[in-house]
């Protein structure tokens, strides 16, 4: 069965100049593939009539769905709610749930509320309307030979918001879909041509149903395997075919879930009921912020001692001047130092410390750009390593603070068992 093919246009001028990421489209792809839909053309375009009136015409004559987002706001810039209601051969009229919802929200805020506030509780008499939860610009869903166009606002939060309750169960509702399954796991310190090697003969036995996808980031690298079909004969195909895999990268194998590192740990330490926290020079607290982002941290992670001067590392980490003054700051002492400081501090079963050189500055012959002391340790045993990354100050502070979630994943299992 073939897929259903759908495009994607996100409008707004923006999107064109850059200032704005475009995360819709690469979000709603994801939530497209994973009900059976295949997204093959997405396309950006500014807050232009003839330029959004012609990809309707043509993306409709390519794909069965075209989901659009922006341009939906109060301001003269916005444009599609006009032009889908002339292309669809309607006129604007006030949906009342909508207009409720404008009201109270305005109401909520205690704002007074402008005619062109109003004006977003219009809508096309010839649409379906999609009621916004989290905003005022509704959304609207038409349809013409066939074709089914939905348009919604650019804020992602209240895109996601649609998509989700909404469109695509309408979609999976309308369209007899095919999901794509996926299985992914995680690898570190292979390469991703020598992993192709080491799986070769494994990859070139799958059947032409299940794809494998290899996706490295930050010394990583992730397979993943991919079926079309959620029927239990296909599910099962991918399940065995999964832990074939599983078992040829077990020694380099991070996780079988597709989840980040932060998260993996977080799991680690609520399993084990320990807690943790972290004293950071070179990454400012960037691990904390990675470790917080998921929900529930409070579980395990405590806090944080962002030591980024040496008096700081000094006066609150108890790391000794003499160290600081011979071999310096970015050196394995100071790391040691900072984590025996940081557990003495903040009290918590583990600490990840880091210092490093991030760049473009503060390289020496000695010391180049990238080099990095990370330590992870208990209150029995500390284990450092040293870096060398080569990048710019960005990717050399993800580099850094993936690896030192790496190696405090493995010391918690080692330390653990
Ligand atoms: P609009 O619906 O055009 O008024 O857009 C409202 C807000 O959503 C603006 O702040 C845009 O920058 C943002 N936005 C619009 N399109 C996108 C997109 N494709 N990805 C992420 N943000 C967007
Ligand atoms: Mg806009």
């Amino acid at each position: 069965m073939q897929p259903v093919l759908a495009s994607i246009i996100t409008i707004g001028d923006e999107l064109l100049i850059g200032q704005t990421i475009d995360t819709n489209s690469a979000w709603m792809a994801q939530e497209l593939n994973k009900v059976g839909i295949a997204v093959h053309r997405r396309l950006a375009i500014g807050d232009v009539w003839k330029d959004i009136w012609e990809s309707l015409n043509e993306e409709s004559r390519l794909s069965k769905i075209i989901l659009i987002t922006g341009g939906l706001g109060p301001t003269a810039d916005d444009i599609t709610k006009p032009l889908l209601c002339q292309y669809f051969g309607g006129k604007l009229v006030v949906n009342e749930a909508a207009l409720v919802n404008v009201t109270s929200i305005f109401e909520r805020l205690n704002r007074p509320l402008l005619e062109r506030n109003l004006k977003q509780a219009e809508v096309p008499d010839v649409c379906t309307v999609i009621q916004n939860r989290r905003g005022t610009a509704p959304g609207m869903m038409f349809e013409k030979d066939g074709v089914i166009f939905v348009s919604m606002p650019g804020v992602p939060n209240e895109m996601k918001g649609m998509m989700t309750a909404d469109v695509l169960p309408l979609l999976a509702g309308r369209f007899n879909l095919n999901p794509i399954v996926h299985r992914t796991l995680v690898t570190a310190g292979i390469g991703e041509s020598f992993l192709a090697e080491r799986i070769k003969e494994f990859e070139d036995s799958l059947p032409s149903n299940i794809k494998l996808a290899y996706l490295p980031n930050y010394g990583m690298v992730k397979l993943r395997l991919s079926a079309t079909g959620n029927d239990n004969k296909t599910i099962a195909e991918l399940e065995a075919l999964f832990d074939m895999l599983k078992q040829q990268v077990a020694d380099v194998m991070v996780i079988d879930e597709d989840i980040s590192l932060q998260e993996a740990v977080g799991r680690l330490l609520s399993s084990h009921g320990k807690s943790m926290g972290t004293a950071e020079s070179c990454t400012g607290g960037y691990i904390a912020h990675l470790l917080t982002g998921v929900s529930g941290a409070s579980n395990y992670f405590k806090g944080s001692i962002v030591s980024y001067s040496n008096d700081i590392k000094q006066h609150l980490l108890d790391v000794s001047a003499q160290t600081l003054t011979t071999v310096g700051a970015v050196s394995e002492d100071t790391v040691i130092q900072m984590v025996k400081g940081a557990l003495h501090q903040l009290k918590t079963d583990y600490i990840v410390a880091t210092s490093g050189i991030m760049g473009p500055r503060g390289g020496s012959s000695e010391k180049p750009v990238g080099t990095v002391w990370i330590a992870v340790g208990n209150k029995n045993r500390i284990r450092t390593h040293h870096f060398h990354f080569r990048f710019d100050r960005q990717r050399n502070m993800d580099m850094t603070a993936q690896n030192a979630l790496n190696m405090l994943r493995k010391f918690i299992i080692e330390m653990e068992q």
